[in-house]
């Protein structure tokens, strides 16, 4: 349904939701609240001293305004509640003087001080309502959480009619109650009963839909048949034993996983789930040598142009000795260029080709296609898995997906239950650990001078900061200050450049280049950098506004430095003191350790990396506090699944097919 249904969205509002991935009425319905606050009044004497509450109060005196610096001020008035007068202070509200008048009711929202019998708001409202519950929004620039409550009450209104896709018998087994009314009592509870019975509704239901496509997936995978695969062992043999380093020890598991699956009858499915720089590329170049010698082509997906560039040239490395032909297609290829590979790809001329998913979804038709590997596969949700499949290429194809999501393997086995398992826990014993620090922003110059002495020594510094990509024109500012203040610490005398996702692909790569080859000394980048990329001799990581990171964001940053055998640091500068979650990164470099502490300290955390990552962020859903009930949606959708009871039912065709697997 089309958001101009909703009275109270025009065109205006309809942009700012679209910013924030609304587009439909069904959108703006599943877009809940992450939180509510229950507005209870309560009279001034109750109040406790450091305690948010809701007072209802009457102003008695005129409304006095001190300014005290610019961009600083405070208001102050008295006011009575229950017959007892007090005073009330704000800040930064100059602007409310003018509706504060003498005799209204308004409703004081802050923490009141009996001692000084002096109430501090943080907010001060008009509109005299009745206790209720606040849901509170996820809010963008524009938009304020009245304004989506307003919207959501016309949404509401409209007669909607969203797909349950909880099956009868467990809505009956569970209680629960219908989809339609879970998305009214969201958005609008009377009760924390009624948050409770809709949240119960929609978590179930969120992880009950996930579950059903990974069963589903399992399903048709266990009846995948694959090619059977034939190759000269010794061959293999030699090509490891040409390698400049030893593998590690859950490197030649992995790898002997692969090979294993490779050579049987059904067509392999594997994840191959390892910390950053635990090496599970060359895991992947073995995998396509083997496919190679058993006469198939392969495909080798990545996230980012950058990505695969680098990709393309280390298998250049790797099969210099070999006469194997590799492909590299990326946006950057003339329509020309473009067509000739696609060409290639098609006649079988090329053996390997390596690109971005996009252009690897577009138009190559394969000529024998053996292979097909997604890297950092934690970026993509389960709806695309396979989904190489289904363009044109044979569904017998082995699979196998890269990912640096170090989660714990109970969960693991559970959410990507559709696959096989091989993880790599050690990393390459050459690796030093990189030594992490957390610095408050106060404390800059020290970074500044541990950076100076990393430049010294010839290396490079990767610095980020947080971008909101969305809202560009303020945070490259914030950027490009960044930029200025660095210029201004080294005198001019360093070459720093911004990377950043608002720049077209040419500049992009272009950058990554200079910075390379060492042309660049300091790389300013936002998260562009975060998958993937290898550049032995940056020795340096320093993330501003760290807090504003996730961990596993964190940890996938940090990972891009100490990928060689000199000492590495990371500075993590931060404006909140006592950070707990950021010591985490100070204590450890081992992922799965500090994907455990993130699972503490945050429920799922940040688990999945960036915030888009596919489907495997949940709306309401949170994997750790909601393990149990993913455990009991698994169980559920397999007994539904074995009986079959979905077949005919347009819903989970409906779903089916956005995993692309019709059968
Ligand atoms: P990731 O798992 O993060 O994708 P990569 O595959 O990019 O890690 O490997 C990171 C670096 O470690 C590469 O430069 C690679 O050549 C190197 N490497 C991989 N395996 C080993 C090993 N067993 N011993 C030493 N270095 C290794
Ligand atoms: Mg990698």
């Amino acid at each position: 349904m089309n958001l101009n249904l909703v009275s109270k969205i025009g065109p205006k509002t309809e942009k700012i939701l679209n910013k924030i991935n609304i587009f439909t009425v069904e959108d703006l319905l599943t877009y809940y609240p992450y939180r509510y606050n229950v507005i209870k009044f309560i009279n001034i004497d109750e109040a406790k001293e450091n305690e948010t509450c809701y007072v209802l109060a009457t102003v008695l005196s005129d409304v006095k305004v001190a300014y005290i610096k610019r961009n600083f001020n405070r208001l102050s008035f008295i006011a009575s509640n229950n017959n007892k007068t007090f005073n009330i202070t704000i800040f930064n509200r100059a602007f409310l003087k003018k509706n504060l008048t003498v005799n209204r009711e308004v409703v004081l929202i802050g923490k009141y001080n009996p001692l000084k019998n002096s109430f501090v708001a943080s907010d001060i409202k008009f509109n005299v309502e009745d206790e209720r519950i606040e849901p509170i929004y996820h809010l963008t620039e524009g938009l304020k959480n009245s304004n989506v409550e307003a919207i959501m009450t016309e949404a509401l209104k409209i007669k909607y009619d969203l797909p349950d896709y909880v099956p009868d018998m467990y809505n009956e087994k569970y209680n629960l109650i219908s989809k339609n009314d879970a998305i009214k009592l969201i958005h609008e509870p009377k009760t924390i009963n009624d948050i409770k019975k809709s949240e119960l509704k929609l978590i179930y239901e969120e992880l009950f839909v996930y579950m059903f496509k990974i069963n589903y997936l399992k399903q048709i995978n266990k009846k995948a048949e694959g090619i059977q695969k034939s190759f000269d062992m010794h061959l293999v043999e030699d090509f490891l034993n040409n390698l400049s380093f030893r593998l590690t020890t859950d490197q030649e598991t992995a790898i002997k996983d692969i090979l294993n699956d490779m050579q049987s009858k059904s067509r392999m499915n594997r994840l191959v789930l390892g910390d950053v720089g635990s090496g599970k590329t060359v895991v992947a170049i073995v995998a396509i040598f083997a496919n190679y010698l058993s006469g198939y082509q392969s495909a080798f997906m990545a996230p980012t142009e950058i990505l695969a560039k680098q990709h393309y040239e280390s298998l250049q490395n790797y099969f210099a000795p070999y006469d194997i032909k590799i492909g590299l297609l990326t946006g950057s290829l003339t329509k020309k260029a473009k067509e000739k590979l696609y060409e290639q790809i098609n006649n079988g001329e090329i053996d390997v080709v390596i690109g971005t998913h996009a252009l690897l979804n577009e138009g190559a038709a394969f000529h024998n296609i053996g292979l097909v590997i997604t890297d950092e596969q934690h970026r993509f949700g389960v709806n695309q898995r396979n989904l190489l499949q289904n363009k044109g290429i044979k569904k017998d194809a082995d699979v196998i997906y890269l990912s640096a999501t170090p989660i714990p393997r109970t969960y693991a086995l559970t959410i990507y239950g559709d696959l096989d398992l091989s993880q790599i826990k050690t990393k390459p014993n050459t690796r030093k650990d990189i030594i992490t620090k957390v610095v408050l922003e106060k404390n800059i110059r020290e970074v500044l001078v541990a950076m100076l002495e990393e430049l010294k020594k010839g290396h490079q510094i990767f610095v980020v900061s947080p971008l909101i990509e969305q809202n560009d024109e303020l945070d490259l500012n914030s950027v490009n200050l960044l930029k200025e203040k660095l210029n201004t610490a080294f005198n001019e005398r360093v070459p720093i450049e911004i990377l950043h996702g608002k720049l077209k692909q040419k500049e992009k790569d272009g950058l990554m280049l200079r910075f390379q080859n060492g042309e660049i000394k300091i790389l300013i980048s936002t998260t562009v950098i975060e998958v993937g990329i290898d550049i032995p001799n940056a020795s340096m990581m320093v993330i501003f506004n760290a807090e504003r990171f996730g961990l596993a964001t964190l940890h996938q940053l940090r990972g891009r430095v100490g990928r060689s055998d000199i000492q590495s640091y990371c500075y993590l500068v931060t404006n909140v003191s006592d950070n707990a979650r950021l010591k985490v990164m100070e204590e450890s470099n081992d992922g799965f350790y500090i994907s455990e502490k993130d699972f503490e300290q945050r429920g799922q955390g940040d688990l999945f990396g960036v915030k888009q990552s596919g489907d495997m962020t949940f709306k309401i859903a949170n994997l750790k506090r909601d393990y149990k009930i993913l455990l009991q949606a698994k169980i559920d959708s397999e007994i539904y699944l074995a009986k079959s009871l979905f077949k005919g039912n347009s819903l989970y065709e409906n779903l089916t097919e956005k995993i692309n697997f019709l059968d």
